[in-house]
């Protein structure tokens, strides 16, 4: 006998997430209906959606848009399986993947190749990538308040435990500052990200990239949910208790990759998160015959927020993902909400009233 799959274990297959639909108090897991593949079976997206028993906003927390980034998946498991419904105000909702080809696959891009973030919110009407892209987000996303967008590093390369979020937005400035990562970096969204759409939308949306692909680190994992427990305590919509608080992030105004203007073998020398000066040798590169070839050096100081694992670098190869510390006062929206002793901010993040519509296209 073929064992069983949780296709068979009668999950609730819809054509849209409906939150209002949804019970209240109680966890419920959904099978949303996207696309068909050519030999005419469903592809439908995994949801779980806890929906409080009390009214609140709809808080959205999307993982795996790129199929290899993988540490997003055990804090959504994790943080589902931390809530009490009955203490829950308004709902969460968790997908733990939203690029399905891309995870089954083991790759970032969608089956046909195309970056999902680079083509949001897709196109009604379009080819395979963009009709999926308009379906998750007309039918899944579009239903949220605010997004947490959780990411990793890319193939070759390792991260911090950072936020993208734009800084100059005092509630994104907020969120961003409550998750409490190692590095937040300024960074207005660009049109045609996840993160850029639904901030368009009106959704207040942050991407927070969790360390290295392909792999599950645990005290990423931890940190990233504490903080997401953190930033939903604050919103009042889970209870309040004590938190651990990690050290203060450290606030970057930019950032920019240093690359490779030649090809060879790739030695980079400085440590995630660590601080490098104007001109400090960032990384050595040597030919085949191992005789040195070319030196890096810092363009400017800052921190790094990335660097390359991969030592074949041929011209154009990426360094290090180097942020430039924030001038003090730059972001008052951030650095004026530090936790205060009890661990939270001291003012609260404005809750949205449970009224405001989603929305659904
Ligand atoms: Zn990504």
């Amino acid at each position: 006998m073929f064992s069983s799959s949780y296709l068979d274990r009668n999950i609730l297959c819809v054509d849209a997430l409906n939150v209002e639909e949804l019970p209240k108090g109680c966890k419920t897991r959904l099978l949303v209906g996207l696309v068909h593949d050519g030999l005419g079976r469903a592809m439908r997206i995994p949801v779980i959606a806890v929906r409080g028993a009390r009214p609140g906003p709809v808080f959205g927390i999307t993982a795996a848009l790129h199929g290899n980034e993988l540490n997003g998946i055990p804090v959504v498991h994790r943080l589902i399986d931390s809530i009490s419904p009955e203490t829950l105000r308004g709902t969460l909702v968790a997908v733990p993947v939203l690029n399905i080809p891309g995870l089954v696959r083991h790759e970032r891009e969608f089956r046909d190749s195309t970056d999902l973030n680079h083509i949001m919110p897709g196109v009604a009407d379009g080819n395979e990538s963009q009709v999926y892209a308009y379906r998750l987000t007309s039918r899944v996303v579009g239903a949220f308040n605010y997004l947490a967008d959780l990411h990793t590093a890319s193939f070759g390369r390792i991260n911090t435990l950072y936020v993208r979020a734009d800084l100059d937005e005092p509630t994104t400035a907020r969120m961003a500052m409550l998750q409490r990562p190692t590095i937040i970096l300024h960074n207005p969204p660009r049109d045609h990200t996840l993160r850029g759409w639904a901030s368009a939308e009106g959704a207040p949306a942050i991407t927070i990239e969790i360390g290295d692909p392909h792999v599950f680190q645990p005290k990423k994992v931890r940190r990233t949910l504490s903080g997401l427990r953190a930033l939903l305590t604050q919103m009042k919509m889970l209870p309040r208790r004590a938190h651990p608080t990690p050290p203060p992030p450290v606030l970057c105004e930019a950032s920019r990759w240093i690359y490779t203007d030649r090809g060879g073998l790739l030695r980079v020398n400085p440590e995630l998160g660590e601080l490098v000066e104007e001109g400090a040798l960032v990384a050595q590169q040597f030919d085949i015959f191992g005789d040195l070839v070319r030196e890096y050096r810092a363009p400017y100081a800052g921190v790094v927020i990335g660097k390359s694992v991969d030592p074949v670098s041929p011209t154009g190869a990426r360094i290090i993902h180097l942020g430039r510390l924030a001038t003090p006062g730059r972001f008052p929206h951030a650095e004026s909400h530090a936790p205060s002793e009890d661990g939270m901010a001291g003012d609260e993040l404005a809750p949205m009233e449970p009224e405001t519509p989603g929305r659904d296209g």
